[in-house]
């Protein structure tokens, strides 16, 4: 999916989102992503996703909420697991930032 077929498709899924089971829940969800994207480790990953999955696991609309996580290139919570850039965070390790060595 490229191009205006990918836009178009996030903005129809977007719609379906307004019947999410998260709806009412926007400052518990701010506070939600806020702590899992400042987790550090996968245990700090998968404690700040327990309240937010339990959430998801019961809403009708979980397929379109990780297709519109995916095709937006979402950071965050959807479809009752973490999302970076759009991609599912598998949860492992981040491996730390290798230096660059000098070229001088
Ligand atoms: S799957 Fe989760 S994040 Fe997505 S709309 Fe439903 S409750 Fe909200």
């Amino acid at each position: 999916v490229r191009g205006i077929s990918q836009r178009v498709l996030a903005r129809d899924m977007a719609w379906t989102l307004a019947d999410g089971d998260c709806k009412a829940l926007t400052r518990e969800w701010n506070a939600w992503e806020t702590a899992y994207t400042a987790a550090r480790t996968t245990v700090e990953r998968a404690a700040a996703l327990t309240e937010p999955a339990a959430v998801c696991a019961g809403c009708p609309v979980t397929f379109e909420c990780a297709e519109l996580a995916w095709l937006s290139g979402y950071t965050g919570i959807a479809g009752g697991q973490g999302y970076r850039n759009g991609q599912p965070d598998d949860l492992r390790q981040r491996r730390p930032m290798r230096r660059r060595r000098d070229t001088a």
